[in-house]
């Protein structure tokens, strides 16, 4: 997979933290009014690592306040300005990022090749924040009035645990380049990781309120930021269960949203695809951070010619993505976040066998000598119809259903053919024509031949996989409000 995107090998080290029993609140690290303790638990032992103590509410409102007087002059800054923290904090975060990384594979179980690839992605949401922020232009004539894009205020940031360092930079670099302020809840699951975050940034001398960060559960600390009447904007990424929750809590005060949510993204092989390049590539998006990830290429659409062949080169192919220690550096697929997905993903394989699919490879347990983690066999399916519930539901592992197609418009039927409607993938040996189908496609990003990355192109999802854009322009102007001045 990091051959695949081209990444490095580095020398690491695994220090973990033990106790995190800090709220970042106001320019501080802050003991949090709330007491519960939640564990970190290993994906890769099952065995205890730290604890984080979580805020609650009161730390939450605390935390807002404190956003919303911060709001009063950072508003005010210059693009300059803006653009010059920007840069503070993309350095204060490469400073640590190897760091950061051996905590993300102690942490949520994500291969060192994998971590090494998301920090990249972390590090490439500020250097992409300030180039949007170079071109954009914060007033435009329109008709004969002048339209001011002015900040929205004070942003409230939700995010899940599987890349927890990419959103908080994704979505902070955006806020700040905005002139808006932040308060953020991340997954419980990725404490030790946001606390170096939190560090970093700070590091980064970012004046007092301008980000905030509340450790606590989703219906305690999550829900108050979405219900809060001043917080401006939700931006969220986690499931779309819980996306449909914020929505209704937010609307309650109007609030702004963007969702992104879950997905099941299809990847089509052309019928004159070069197999020697697509099914490694196809593995590499569907195994990606061990299926964790809401762009995984989970629906496989070969066409019904070239079956055989597809199932022969994954069978050949798939040994080159090792299941195992997450910190090894030849690892390609690791253990599930926690048990209990670890469950859900059985669940999943389990259903797909009762469902009628035949088994490729993989199948139900632990890969032997992997009993003690989260470990899944990655799994692949065939004789898979794209209306059964393997084939529709996001798993959130290493799970893959091939489905196969007469022709090119049925691969397209079969590709939309799902609530979601995030990514895409599309490979053939003539370019142009793979794009005339990923124009078809009603996903917000489609990958042409490979796994090319664009932080500057927007990202967000069609359908249930969510509402509005993250990055570039389209992501910027999400966390802005449009203001006529006529006359
Ligand atoms: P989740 O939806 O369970 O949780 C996400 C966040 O929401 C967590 O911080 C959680 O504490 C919080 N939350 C839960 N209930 C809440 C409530 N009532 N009010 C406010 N906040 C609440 O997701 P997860 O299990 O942490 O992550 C996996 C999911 O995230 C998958 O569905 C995946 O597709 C999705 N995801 C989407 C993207 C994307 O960009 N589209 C990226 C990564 C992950």
């Amino acid at each position: 997979i990091a051959e695949l995107c081209g990444i490095n090998n580095q020398t690491h080290n695994f220090n973990t933290m033990k106790t995190i029993d800090s709220i970042y609140i106001n320019g501080e690290f802050v003991k949090p009014q709330g007491n519960q303790v939640f564990d970190l638990i290993s994906p890769t032992t099952n065995k205890q690592i730290g604890q984080v103590v979580l805020g609650n509410e009161h730390d939450a409102r605390t935390a807002i306040a404190a956003a919303k007087e911060a709001f009063k002059t950072f508003s005010q800054t210059t693009k300059a300005e803006r653009i010059e923290y920007l840069k503070r904090m993309h350095k204060a975060v490469s400073r640590r990022k190897d760091e950061l990384v051996d905590v993300m594979v102690e942490e949520y179980g994500g291969t060192l090749q994998f971590c090494r690839m998301s920090m990249e992605f972390t590090l490439s949401g500020f250097t992409a924040a300030i180039a949007t922020l170079e071109k954009f232009d914060f007033t435009k004539k329109m008709g004969f009035s002048e339209v001011q894009l002015t900040p929205l205020g004070v942003v409230g940031i939700i995010i899940p645990w599987n890349a927890s360092n990419g959103f908080i930079a994704g979505k902070l670099a955006t806020a700040v380049a905005a002139g808006c302020t932040a308060v953020i809840k991340p997954s419980e699951m990725s404490a030790m990781q946001t606390q170096i975050m939190a560090e970093c940034l700070h590091e980064a001398g970012l004046p007092a309120g301008v980000f905030n960060i509340v450790n606590g559960l989703g219906e305690t600390v999550g829900a108050e930021i979405s219900t809060h009447p001043d917080v401006a904007k939700i931006s969220f990424t986690g499931s779309s269960t819980v996306g449909k929750i914020i929505a209704r809590e937010a609307s309650a005060t109007l609030k702004r949203y963007t969702l992104e949510l879950g997905g099941k993204s299809p990847n089509i092989l052309l019928e004159d695809a070069d197999f020697s390049k697509a099914i490694p590539t196809a593995i590499a998006a569907a195994f990606m951070n061990s299926g964790q990830a809401c762009v995984a290429a989970t629906r496989l659409l070969v066409p019904e010619s070239r079956l055989e062949e597809a199932k022969e080169l994954i069978q050949t192919m798939l040994p080159l993505f090792p299941v195992g220690d997450p910190k090894e550096e030849t690892t390609a697929i690791g253990p599930m976040v926690s048990q209990k997905q670890y469950e859900r993903v059985q669940g999943y394989i389990k259903l797909g066998i009762e469902e009628g699919a035949s088994v490729l490879t993989g199948g139900l347990g632990h890969p032997e000598g992997l009993e003690n983690g989260n470990f899944v066999k990655p799994t692949v399916f065939y004789n898979v119809d794209n209306k059964m519930r393997i084939a529709q539901e996001e798993i959130f592992g290493p799970v893959l259903s091939i489905i196969t197609y007469k022709d090119e418009a049925e691969a397209v039927e079969i590709a939309n053919d799902t609530i979601y409607g995030l990514q895409a993938y599309v490979s053939s040996v003539d370019t142009e024509r793979a794009r005339g189908v990923a124009s078809q496609i009603n996903a917000g990003r489609v990958l042409v031949n490979g796994l090319n990355h664009d932080p500057e192109a927007p990202f967000g999802g069609f359908k249930q996989s969510g509402i509005g854009r993250e990055f570039g322009i389209y992501g910027l102007e999400a966390y802005l409000e449009p203001k006529a001045l006529i006359g």
